[in-house]
């Protein structure tokens, strides 16, 4: 179906804490750019490999590509813009479940109030530091803390488990970053977040749009749209720069979830002057009690053409791919730029401690289909070359808009993000890794380095891993 569409019309203003997404204006661009042309496709393509930004409408263009060699071409594009961008570092995170009681009554979610099945529990102090230790001797360094949205879940309950995260030290582990994924605050309540030291605060919208919105959030604080949607705003007021958006795909038409998203970046770029610093478009699993409604189901193809329209559509948001994906629908989207992947996860409440065993939709919230430790991750990350990064720097040094320079500071990655990549791999190799996974690690390393031509910064990243094989940690540029 085609209709007229004028833009201009459907335009809401962008304000601070203000509602942003009009559904019909979405659906206009869908409809008005449905067939395009081959060179049109192509015309967008370009357009995002010189590094800019694409529109609603240009994204409307590639969501409705379905020619499958113009498809490939959208695909190649994304590993295009990924190696010119984003080289071939992969940030590696863990999920930390603290607790699932909940008050909302999301239909697709295991830990929906109305779900007398799922056995709750909230990890106390010594259950965090049990946990904590379990993830830093496997190696980690980031992790995101979950919550369900309970009174219990107060800004200052999520403040003190995130300085517990940081306060457990084992050996030479320890938790550098801690993101969190929990329900949305007030500004007030963000603030006391925030002093806890954070990194990314994420909130996914799940559905985009307003009516399917109300129809999956049958009661609780959840159901109100407009709440969730400006959520990330009020956490920009209160000081937090670094946010998460996302949708939960499977709930409604994933071509309308795309364009949400977009419109989402849109509506920070034109507010805040800065976008989110990642993008997260889960796929919807099942969970305990709930079955995936077939109409709105997205397939491995609709999938993987999704993830390279995001990549080239938004070029420098960091993209979140998680274990709720086989390892095969991983392995190809990486290529697409995804710029973070979680390893080694357990999302059953204390399960870092049970190691081994079968997952229980009744202790969690939904399936995972990623079963792998992070060592089996690690090695597969380096048997393809890819540089597994636990860098934690532009946080810790307090270069926001880190995202941004990424993309747009000539040079930054191959200054920063890449060499921290190494150093943080090197003490992977040093602390946790296997005697073979830690030659095949270092041998990746030393084949980067042949690659930089500046002897003076050569030396200097050489003398830091000679330092990190002497015993010393956490040195970054
Ligand atoms: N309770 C908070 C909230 O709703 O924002 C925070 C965390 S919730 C535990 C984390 C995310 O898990 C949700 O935002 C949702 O997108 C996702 N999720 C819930 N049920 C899921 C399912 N069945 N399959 C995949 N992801 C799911
Ligand atoms: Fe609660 Fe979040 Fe699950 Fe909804 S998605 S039931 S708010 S934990």
């Amino acid at each position: 179906m085609s209709m007229i569409y004028n833009p201009q019309r459907y335009k809401i203003e962008d304000l601070p804490g203000q509602p942003f997404l009009d559904a019909d204006e979405i659906w206009g661009y869908i409809h008005s750019t449905a067939n395009p042309s081959p060179n049109r496709v192509r015309q967008v393509i370009a357009k995002s490999l010189s590094k800019q930004r694409l529109s609603l409408e240009e994204t409307a263009v590639l969501i409705n590509t379905t020619d499958p060699d113009l498809v490939e071409e959208i695909k190649d594009g994304a590993r295009n813009l990924k190696e010119l961008v984003y080289g071939r570092r992969i940030v590696l995170f863990a999920p930390l479940y603290i607790g699932n009681f909940c008050t909302n009554n999301c239909a697709y979610c295991g830990f929906r109030t109305g779900n007398s099945n799922q056995l709750r529990t909230t990890l106390n102090h010594d259950e965090i530091v049990a946990q904590v230790t379990a993830l830093e001797e496997a190696g980690h360094k980031r992790l995101i803390l979950v919550f369900g949205e309970h009174p219990d879940y107060s800004p200052e309950f999520i403040a003190e488990a995130v300085r517990t995260v940081y306060g457990v030290k084992k050996n030479h582990g320890e938790i550098r970053r801690v993101n969190i994924n929990a329900a949305p605050f007030d500004v007030d309540g963000f603030k006391v977040v925030k002093a806890a030291g954070i990194g990314t605060y994420q909130v996914f919208q799940e559905t985009y749009h307003p009516e399917m919105y109300k129809q999956v959030h049958m009661g609780g604080k959840k159901r109100d749209y407009n709440w969730r949607l400006t959520a990330l705003d009020r956490a920009q007021e209160a000081g937090i720069d670094d946010v998460g958006i996302g949708a939960l795909l499977g709930l409604y038409d994933w071509r309308f979830e795309v364009l949400g998203l977009v419109r989402h970046v849109n509506h920070f770029e034109a507010v805040y002057n800065v976008g989110p610093h990642t993008i997260s478009f889960p796929r919807i699993k099942k969970a305990s009690g709930y079955t995936i409604n077939p109409k709105y189901e997205v397939s491995d193809d609709d999938f993987t053409k999704l993830v390279a329209i995001l990549r080239l559509a938004v070029p420098y948001t960091g993209m979140i791919l998680t274990a709720r994906e086989p390892a095969h629908i991983r392995d190809e989207v990486l290529q697409f730029g995804v710029s973070q992947i979680d390893g080694g996860t357990n999302i059953e409440m204390k399960g870092y401690t049970l190691a081994g065993k079968p997952q229980d939709l009744d202790a969690e919230q939904f399936e995972i289909n990623d079963n792998r430790s992070l060592r089996e991750v690690m090695a597969e990350l380096i048997r393809k070359e890819y540089i597994p990064s636990f860098c934690t720097a532009c946080y810790r040094l307090n270069r926001t808009g880190e995202h941004f320079m990424e993309f747009s500071v000539p040079g930054f990655i191959k200054r920063f993000c890449q060499p921290n990549a190494m150093l943080t791999l090197a003490e992977y190799l040093e602390d946790y890794a296997t005697p073979d996974d830690k030659q095949k690690g270092y041998r990746l390393i030393s084949d980067t380095l042949e690659h930089y031509t500046d002897e003076t910064f050569k030396n200097k990243l050489e003398e830091r891993l000679e330092r990190i094989r002497n015993g010393e940690r956490d040195l970054y540029f």
